[in-house]
């Protein structure tokens, strides 16, 4: 069968450096979900769908056209690596992810990334939903103001400009959203591990995750 290990978390918990970290080390192939949302988010906007339309953005989300390469993403045949992780798209990829539909249409898209020998998927209901079969599960997760700090310094370290308080702040409401929708909500579900990770390394947590794979 195909191995798969499944991570969910709030955003900046360092679950995507981890995922892909791990995916490395285990010759696994790795699922960015939260991508998938920021896509169909961007490819609403770019085909003048509105985010608040649930019908028009499954619609959207079914038809896109996503390629993942060498750790680029690109959106009928352009480059948006860059332009999905502005803010403005993860505000739109949290609120069309509310929607049962939208999540309805990207489910077969990720299964599809399960491939021999195994796959890291990482998200919000990566064990819950859509791999509820998974070997391993993990809630990966820090204190909203170690990932505020985190997410300030990468940010810092890619030359751009970052507010804390501001960071801080739409961490929260984004993670306030996630916890209270109907659909797939934020949570660490009954047989997921925690892996709190505030005063970890990257390395030290890649390292746990390994081992709790390999037992
Ligand atoms: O992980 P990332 O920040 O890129 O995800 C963007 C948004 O997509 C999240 O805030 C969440 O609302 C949504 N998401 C989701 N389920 C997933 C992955 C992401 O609802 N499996």
């Amino acid at each position: 069968g195909i191995a798969i290990l499944a991570i969910d978390g709030p955003s900046a918990s360092g679950k995507g450096s981890v995922a892909q970290r791990v995916a490395e080390a285990l010759g696994f192939a790795y699922l960015d979900s939260g991508a998938l949302y920021r896509l169909t988010a961007l490819a609403a906007q770019q085909t003048g769908v509105d985010w608040s339309d649930e019908d028009g953005v499954a619609k959207v989300a079914l038809s896109l056209d996503v390629r993942f390469e060498k750790g680029l993403t690109f959106l009928a045949g352009q480059d948006v690596s860059t332009l999905i992780r502005s803010e403005n798209i993860g505000v739109g990829a949290s609120q069309v992810a509310a929607f049962a539909d939208v999540r309805q249409a990207l489910l077969a898209r990720q299964r599809d990334f399960a491939v021999v020998p195994g796959l890291v998927a990482d998200g919000r209901d990566m064990g819950s939903v859509v791999f509820p079969d998974a070997q391993l599960k993990i809630f990966l997760t820090a204190t909203a103001e170690v990932r505020a700090e985190r997410r300030f310094q990468q940010l810092i370290a890619r030359g751009e400009s970052a507010d804390l308080a501001a960071i801080t702040r739409d961490l929260q409401s984004r993670d306030e959203r996630d916890a209270a929708r109907k659909e797939a909500p934020l949570r660490q579900w009954g047989d997921a591990l925690l892996l709190e990770t505030s005063q970890l390394s990257l390395d030290q947590v890649v390292e746990c995750v390994l081992s709790w794979w390999k037992t």
